[in-house]
């Protein structure tokens, strides 16, 4: 593209916009910017491109299906098993108890064919990883980002998606901090599939507080086993504190860790999970942190603005299963109030002013369903 029609592309649409973080969150936004004709949009993310990357089951709603759809993100290039249907198993004494089944309003993908979705759809030139955010600061009333390798951005509106640990957040909403809520999502990725499995299965041993879920993937299985951890044990099983090392990677997994899952799989799970298991060497963990429930969205900076939205906004605990959903209907959120501003000219901090009326409730109300549902489970402080 010539420098002259840059030049009057951006004289049409007006605003250059800046989106922080990398993994699911941030490049939906970026694509339905770039869809809705925004054409001054950076993504920026910390990892380097060459970072190990991967992650596991997440069950996406159907607005959020829809909203991708829209994409062109076909769901058959997501979602392998298209199974709907969850089975709450109880389990008392190692044997499986009464069965529950129902349907989803979704269906299941993991974030690592999500994201590769999203970021294969990505042009040339709008992500910049290893761009670690340090810092949000104006010059000349412009909001001006700046990154850990000493480069500065500036930018009309910085989205921050940067995730549970947000440099956003801690930026422009400090008071509020993770809490480690006592337990731990342990999971794992087992190359070996589970004849027959092609739901959804929530094991619920009754005799004590935790929670195992089990899906199939590519490949292989997914499990996710929710156990209580002191802060001491975390550091021990994961080498640093929850509000530290929010995510345990493959290679923060100490023996441990791995020893005390095996052990409680052991004695609370039938021999069959048991099992899946214990034979699973691919393990990653996330400590489940509470947070006070966002009161706003949007802050000015200089004449500009800076929004934070998914788990940047509002990390919510797993259970709720709304965290990636959230940050997905959140950005087209986003992107509908900007192409008012950007077509018809509305005033954009009214615009952004109302996407956050509209959006802020739900974010409120799945970070406050996360205890409750830990409470149900007999799971976290
Ligand atoms: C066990 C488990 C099960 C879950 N199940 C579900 C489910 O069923 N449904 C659901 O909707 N959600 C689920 N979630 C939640 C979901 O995974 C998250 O909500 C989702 O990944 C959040 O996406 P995000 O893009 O907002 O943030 P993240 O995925 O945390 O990504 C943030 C990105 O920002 C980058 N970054 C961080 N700091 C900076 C910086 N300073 N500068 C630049 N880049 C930075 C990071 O490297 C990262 O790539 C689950 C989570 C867990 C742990």
């Amino acid at each position: 593209m010539s420098t002259h029609t840059t030049a009057t592309r951006r004289a049409t649409t007006g605003l250059r916009v800046a989106v922080v973080g990398g993994s699911l969150t941030g490049p939906t936004t970026a694509l339905l910017l770039l869809h809705a004709g925004f054409d001054d949009v950076t993504l920026y993310e910390a990892a380097p491109a060459s970072a190990p990357l991967g992650g596991g089951l997440i069950g996406v709603e159907h607005s959020s299906l829809d909203i991708l759809d829209q994409l062109g993100v076909s769901q058959h290039e997501f979602v392998r098993y298209n199974s709907e249907t969850v089975m709450d198993i109880t389990v008392c004494g190692r044997r499986r108890g009464s069965e529950h089944r129902h349907l989803y309003a979704g269906r299941n993908t993991t974030w690592t064919l999500l994201h590769q979705a999203l970021t294969r759809r990505l042009p040339t030139g709008i992500l910049h990883t290893g761009k670690r955010v340090t810092a949000l600061t104006s010059e000349h009333d412009r909001p001006l980002l700046h990154f850990a390798d000493g480069d500065t951005a500036t930018a009309d509106l910085v989205i921050f998606a940067d995730g549970r640990a947000s440099t956003g957040r801690r930026l422009l909403d400090p008071h509020r901090q993770l809490r480690y809520a006592g337990y731990v999502a342990h999971r794992g990725q087992s190359t070996t599939t589970e004849s027959g499995l092609r739901d959804f299965l929530r094991f619920e041993p009754t005799d004590s507080g935790m929670q195992f879920n089990v899906a199939p993937i590519p490949g292989g299985t997914d499990w996710t086993f929710y156990l209580g951890a002191t802060p001491a044990q975390y550091i021990d099983f994961f080498g640093a504190a929850p509000a530290r090392r929010v995510f345990a990677l493959p290679q923060h997994v100490t023996h441990a860790a791995r020893a005390a899952v095996d052990a409680s799989a052991q004695q609370y799970l039938p021999d069959e999970q048991a099992a899946l298991v214990h034979n699973t060497t691919s393990r990653m963990a996330a400590a489940v942190m509470d947070i006070d429930p966002p009161n706003r969205m949007v802050w000015p900076v200089g004449t500009g603005h800076a929004v934070l939205l998914g788990d940047a906004l509002a990390p919510v605990r797993p259970h709720t299963a709304r965290g990636a959903n959230n940050g997905i209907e959140q950005a087209a959120g986003l992107t509908a109030a900007l192409s008012q501003h950007r077509k018809y000219g509305a005033d954009l901090t009214t615009a952004l002013h109302g996407w956050q009326h509209r959006y802020l409730p739900a974010a409120v109300a799945a970070v406050q369903l996360g205890p409750q549902l830990g409470r149900q489970y007999g799971l976290g402080v």
